[in-house]
């Protein structure tokens, strides 16, 4: 595991929530901190389920993973025999929801195609956007460190979102907009075939592991999902508007660099 000659430590994740420019800028353009404000999106809670019996909850959990399952077996078929990179430009062609309509550029993804770590965010922000390219912005120089903090760097890594294109405001994506471009992510796991995925927030948690997933109580546990390690995490612009969060990232940071080194074991 190259790791820059660094050592792990806290430290390093401390040092990486100095804000990288004093532009203050996130990546995010301010507008979600209200969706973010007790960690769930307004339109999830809405989705929220009534407390269910334990054999409720087990039937539903089974549906939902049935659903994620059909899902990515759609998305396998629909690209079925595009690579990465074809997959690439029928996403920048893509008008499949209003979002095209507001951003300058599809940010698709961009990485080691081998890779056997993806990262998955939420949708392009102010900055991503114009670069077309993913985490690019305070909130992805932020990624860069923890990445390095762990012993990782991009060349190795692959890096998304669940949206590909930026929602105007930054607003938290709609399930329709999530829905229309899921099918990108899913055939972008299925060709990079990792063997971890790190969620970033709450948006890429409901959508890669449970649609009622709660990003404050699920954090830090593996899930697994057709072989793949699925761990979740805050989103980085999350720990830039609160520090308290970086020792639980660092918690959960530690663990997908075990799971990694395990792997090369
Ligand atoms: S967000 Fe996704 S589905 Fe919507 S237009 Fe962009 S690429 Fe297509």
């Amino acid at each position: 595991m190259p790791n820059n000659g660094r050592q792990l430590s806290l430290d390093m994740l401390t040092e990486s929530l100095k804000p990288a420019d004093n532009s203050g800028n996130t990546g995010y353009d301010g507008n979600d901190q209200a969706q973010y404000a007790d960690g769930e999106p307004s339109y999830v809670q809405g989705m929220l389920w009534p407390e269910l019996s334990q054999d409720k909850a087990d039937e539903n959990k089974q549906q939902v993973m049935e659903e994620n399952r059909n899902e990515r077996d759609r998305a396998g078929e629909m690209y079925k025999g595009l690579n990465l990179e074809a997959l690439r430009e029928v996403s920048h062609q893509c008008e499949k929801c209003r979002l095209r309509a507001s951003c300058t550029h599809v940010v698709f993804g961009e990485g080691n195609p081998d890779a056997k770590i993806m990262f998955v965010g939420e949708g392009p922000g102010r900055e991503e956007d114009k670069q077309g390219r993913p985490f690019v912005g305070a909130a992805g120089q932020l990624l860069d460190r923890i990445l390095v903090s762990v012993g990782l760097d991009r060349g190795e890594v692959y890096i998304t979102n669940v949206v590909k294109c930026r929602p105007p405001g930054n607003r938290m994506p709609n399930p329709d907009e999530v829905e229309a471009c899921s099918p990108y992510l899913y055939a972008q796991i299925r060709k990079i075939n990792p063997s971890i995925i790190v969620c970033l927030g709450a948006l890429a948690a409901r959508t890669l592991i449970d649609k009622n997933a709660r990003i404050t109580r699920i954090r830090g546990e593996w899930h697994e999902k057709d072989g793949i390690l699925i761990m979740p995490t805050f989103h980085p612009a999350a720990l830039l508007r609160d520090p308290s969060k970086k020792r639980p990232v660092w918690e959960d940071m530690k663990k997908v660099k075990e799971a990694l080194d395990n792997l090369k074991a």
